[in-house]
């Protein structure tokens, strides 16, 4: 983070500041149904308002086709919202970098509070577009990235722009590389992994990279029984990548020269189907039955994990241990959420969507250090590949 500037070294009075923020939220009936990435950026936007500059916030919503206004995926909720939040008036242009924008641009006074219409309604700035970064570039001054959760993609408003103006990151965009870096460059230990979720094809990246630092492992939820597969053990009608269980192998042996503590299930929950109604059969992990598929770890594994999350110092958790939006196969994940909650005296991160889901779901989120808004992004950084949207701030 060192070599990045941050809005703290920003001079921001009087000056036309251009914010990429993550305002990708959920809209219903033309209201903003969930304001957690809003209010993830009021930090940044109350001390740049605090500090009088004229802040233009940019950001993108849904997946429109990038051919002008479409009304579904309008940012005027946002602007609505915002307004409530910072308890002041947020002007909102109707176009991004065209006449509208220009003129409201030019119109701030200091503190004032001006939001564009959805970036990608200009197919341009998925393109990273160097016209469109000019004109994204001309509407400011000065240039603050705060949307990590858009950081892994190199787009205008996230890349090219950076590179035209004086660029600064935001407190959240902040909060998150170091958070994220200090984790994997300097635990405190002893350092455990959580790591669940559906695939291992999707993580094992992820795991690859915390293998070479953390001290514990702990893996469950779908990707375990590729692992159990690894370890010549049958899962049954499991959710299993068969294509994996060479590397999931692989994944093994590097634990063991490395001296890396690898927890895998003891004992699982199945299902004789894919249904909150299914029958249930608690069993030990070598025994499960032909026909029946695992949905969650079971109370032996919940105990062993806890047991591994109370003696860290810092704890990093990706993913569910199991179904948990299903009741009868929640305990899992609901167990691991309160052995990291439980856990004060570390440093608790969570990163990717449903783990985030689950944690909220738990009423757990305020117990945990750090909850990170970038669900791809953070498992990339974690991986060790670098953010776009993060090098363009070097
Ligand atoms: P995250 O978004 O936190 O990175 P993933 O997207 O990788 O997590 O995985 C979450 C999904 O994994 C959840 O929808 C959950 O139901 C599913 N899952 C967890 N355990 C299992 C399992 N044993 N079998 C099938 N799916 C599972
Ligand atoms: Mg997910």
């Amino acid at each position: 983070m060192s070599e990045i500037k941050t809005i703290d070294e920003l001079d921001a009075r009087g000056r036309r500041v251009l914010v990429r923020v993550d305002f990708n939220v959920p809209v219903k009936d033309g209201a903003v149904a969930d304001d957690t990435r809003i209010r993830a950026a009021l930090p940044t936007i109350e001390k740049l308002v605090g500090d009088g500059a004229r802040v233009i916030l940019a950001s993108h919503l849904g997946r429109p086709a990038g051919e002008g206004f479409e009304e579904a995926f309008t940012l005027r909720p946002a602007a609505l919202r915002l307004a409530e939040l910072l308890g002041r008036p947020v002007a909102f242009a109707a176009d991004t970098v065209g006449p509208d924008a220009q003129a409201k641009a030019a119109a701030l006074g200091d503190g004032d509070v001006l939001l564009l219409e959805n970036l990608r309604f200009d197919k341009r700035e998925k393109k990273n577009d160097p016209a469109f970064c000019e004109q994204l570039a001309a509407l400011a001054e000065a240039y603050v990235n705060d949307a990590f959760g858009t950081a892994h993609r190199a787009h205008a408003s996230t890349a090219g722009v950076a590179a035209l103006l004086p660029a600064y990151a935001g407190y959240l965009m902040q909060r998150e590389v170091s958070t994220l870096t200090g984790m994997l460059e300097a635990p405190r230990r002893p350092f455990a992994a959580i790591l669940g979720g559906s695939k291992v094809s999707d993580k094992i990246k992820v795991i690859d990279a915390l293998m070479d630092t953390c001290d514990t492992l702990v893996i469950g939820g779908g990707m375990c029984f590729t692992f159990l597969l690894a370890q010549g053990k049958a899962v049954g009608a499991s959710l299993k990548e068969e294509d994996w269980v060479e590397r999931a192998g692989a994944m093994i042996a590097k634990a063991e020269e490395r001296g890396v503590r690898l927890l895998l299930p003891v004992d699982v929950v199945c299902a004789d189907r894919f249904a909150e109604d299914a029958e249930t059969l608690t069993v030990s992990a070598d025994a499960i039955p032909d026909a029946m598929m695992g949905l969650d770890i079971g109370p032996e594994t919940a105990k062993l994990y806890a047991e591994a999350v109370a003696e860290a110092k810092t704890v990093f958790w990706n993913g569910p241990m199991g179904v948990f939006e299903m009741e009868p196969f929640a305990a899992g994940t609901r167990a691991v959420a309160e052995a990291v909650a439980a856990n004060a005296d570390a440093d608790t991160i969570i990163g990717g969507g449903d783990s985030v889901a689950a944690v909220n779901k738990f009423g757990l989120a305020e117990k945990m250090t750090f909850i990170s808004t970038g669900g791809g992004a953070s498992m990339e950084l974690v991986q060790g590949e670098e953010l776009p949207g993060v090098e363009a701030l070097r």
